[in-house]
């Protein structure tokens, strides 16, 4: 299987997970359809799923055109059926989603909206999270409260170190800044910039990170508690 990074709108990722022998994918949060259609095209490559990790506009945009072209099936948490444009197939937490050689974890992290999940291809050793979880930093609470977004984290945190971290932004080198004033001495965090800025200079994403790197040097990874978390995802709203 293989994973490619579609950049869509502005900031947004939208990501193919690729069955190179059935000549298929699955695609995570299609912001727009038209770049994901070009590469599918150009690659004779058919779409079978849509996978959203919420129901905000830059990550179900595409839903609509994708399902009309391809057939796909739009695939979501269940609370979200009103929310989720041509929703067919109702996820729960913890479920196990498969069909074919796709194979995912589902796993509920609120705090951004209410209806936030993640999905978890463990056989790829990677994590598609979304606005929740961003490398150096986290989403902005709209509707969960300070204490879910500090729980769905803790959930991020446990997967294993290696997993791969495929989010649903662009945002790191902003995070960063945020990071290296609140904790300017963490050499892990220096030599992570370090290679942030040289992947930028070259026009590729930053993406994925890791959850190793990201639990040595993402600020809101590294609070050991609510309170804490909470005063810094205040600052980081307003910086
Ligand atoms: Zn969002
Ligand atoms: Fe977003």
């Amino acid at each position: 299987m293989k994973i490619k990074i579609i950049p869509c709108l502005q900031d947004n990722y939208s990501y193919l997970i690729i069955d190179e022998v059935n000549n298929t994918a699955c695609v995570i949060d299609p912001s727009e359809a038209d770049p994901i259609i070009k590469y599918l095209e150009n690659n004779q490559i058919k779409l079978k799923f849509i996978l959203n990790t919420h129901h905000h506009y830059d990550h179900v945009g595409g839903n609509k055109k994708l399902k009309e072209k391809y057939g796909a099936r739009v695939i979501g948490y269940k609370e979200d059926q009103e929310r989720i444009p041509e929703i067919d197939i109702l996820l729960s937490d913890q479920q196990t989603w498969m069909h074919e050689n796709f194979e995912a974890k589902i796993i509920y992290i609120p705090g951004h909206t209410l209806g936030h999940i993640c999905f978890y291809f463990y056989r790829e050793e990677s994590v598609f999270t979304g606005d929740t979880l961003f490398s150096l930093g986290c989403g902005r609470i709209f509707e969960g409260t300070y204490s879910q977004m500090f729980d769905s984290l803790m959930k991020l945190k446990k997967l294993p170190q290696n997993t791969k971290i495929y989010c649903g932004h662009e945002y790191t080198k902003k995070n960063s800044d945020f990071c290296l004033i609140h904790d300017a001495n963490n050499e892990n965090l220096i030599t992570k910039i370090h290679d942030i800025d040289t992947k930028l200079r070259s026009g590729l994403p930053t993406i994925p990170s890791t959850i190793k790197d990201e639990l040595e040097c993402n600020i809101f990874l590294k609070s050991s508690n609510v309170e804490t978390f909470s005063k810094l995802r205040d600052l980081k709203d307003n910086f």
